[in-house]
């Protein structure tokens, strides 16, 4: 097959966006983009390229004082009547068009058009962002080639309408379980309901009050929400245990042991057992690069509040950000689409932070 990433596409960050979105590569399907990306890479003189999978690499060797990341992932959620991509005015539609190959877009045209960045730059083109973190294209580089990923900044492709927004909140599941006596519930009274006994824990979470929290100017916002509840033997007994799913949003100033610590109290008196947590990630803007990357796009940064793989670069120490055209209101959805301006805005800032000259 023709690599229909030619010469012509990779120059215009619209046509490539166009072009990536109609190379299928739904989850664990990544292998003809990544081919093509791969091909693309292997002809640039100024970059050294290596392959993991379907996770592409490619880097500059300059020899700069700073090393920063690009990176976006190559696969998509699942089609949804949205294939291949469609034009109508100034939004493409189409599968992945949003999350993420408009970004991917900026990283494989600055990757081919800029032969001299002011940092050392690193590609990442990587596999399985949308399914089960073990095949996510990073963490197999993690295990398998640590020394790809280091840095001093890092920036994720992914879709904020053209905001940064940095850092990301952390999240953890706890069960909260009541315990109590069965009896029949004609003679109720020989018995303890677990049922009512989760009482308690549900008016706290009812008045609970969450923390909003300022680190480097973006505010982050918790929330503590009770997301699942279960209990009950029969319609004649009475229960001897109710478990209730809290989800906690943490802002990255706390870890998790210390979030941890925090439902413990909330629930005291209960018993907690956490399923399920995953830190957040601080915003980290004071890094050169990063106070260098908010000055090109020159509006305040918003903190991110869903988890992302950000928090995968800081847990090695590196400061990370999104930055993407995309709506991620539209991530994921059938009407998924990006507008054309905000690829041309966002391009523009790149190219503004990145080339040397
Ligand atoms: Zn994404």
């Amino acid at each position: 097959m023709e690599n229909p990433l030619t010469p012509e596409v990779l120059a215009d960050p619209v046509a490539l966006t166009r072009a990536l979105v109609d190379i299928e590569s739904v989850s664990l399907d990544e292998k003809e983009i990544a081919d093509c990306v791969e091909e693309v890479l292997r002809a640039v003189p100024h970059l050294t390229v290596a392959r993991h999978g379907n996770t592409v690499m490619a880097r500059t060797e300059l020899g700069r004082a700073k090393r920063v990341v690009l990176a976006g992932h190559l696969d998509t959620v699942p089609l949804n009547n949205n294939f291949p991509s469609t034009v109508q005015g100034d939004l493409i539609y189409g599968c992945g068009t949003s999350d993420m190959k408009s970004g991917v877009a900026y990283a494989l045209h600055l990757a081919v058009s800029v032969p001299n960045p002011r940092y050392d730059v690193t590609y990442f083109f990587y596999e399985a962002e949308e399914i089960e973190s073990r095949f996510n294209g990073l963490t197999l580089v993690a295990a398998a080639h640590p020394e790809w990923l280091s840095a001093d900044f890092a920036v994720l492709l992914e879709p904020t309408h053209g905001v940064v927004e940095a850092g990301c909140q952390g999240t953890m599941r706890a069960v909260v379980t009541a315990t109590g006596r069965r009896a029949h519930s004609a003679r109720s009274w020989n018995g303890r309901n677990a049922i009512h006994g989760i009482g308690p824990a549900i008016e706290r979470l009812a008045g609970y009050q969450a923390r909003m929290v300022t680190i480097d100017g973006c505010v982050y916002r918790e929330g503590m929400n009770a997301v699942r509840i279960t209990g009950g033997v029969a319609g004649n007994v009475v229960p001897d245990l109710c478990e209730m799913e809290v989800n906690y949003r943490f802002a990255p100033d706390r870890t998790a042991e210390e979030a941890e610590a925090h439902v413990r109290e909330v629930f005291d008196g209960f018993e907690v057992r956490v399923t399920d947590s995953a830190q957040g990630a601080l915003p980290g803007l004071t890094a050169a690069p990063a106070q260098e990357f908010l000055a090109a796009v020159g509006e305040a940064p918003v903190g991110k509040l869903g988890w992302t793989d950000v928090a995968r670069f800081a847990a090695l120490g590196i400061p990370a950000l999104n930055f993407g055209p995309g709506d991620p209101n539209f991530a994921h959805h059938p009407e998924e689409h990006v507008e054309i301006g905000k690829i041309r805005d966002g391009a523009a800032t790149l190219h503004r932070w990145l080339a040397s000259d």
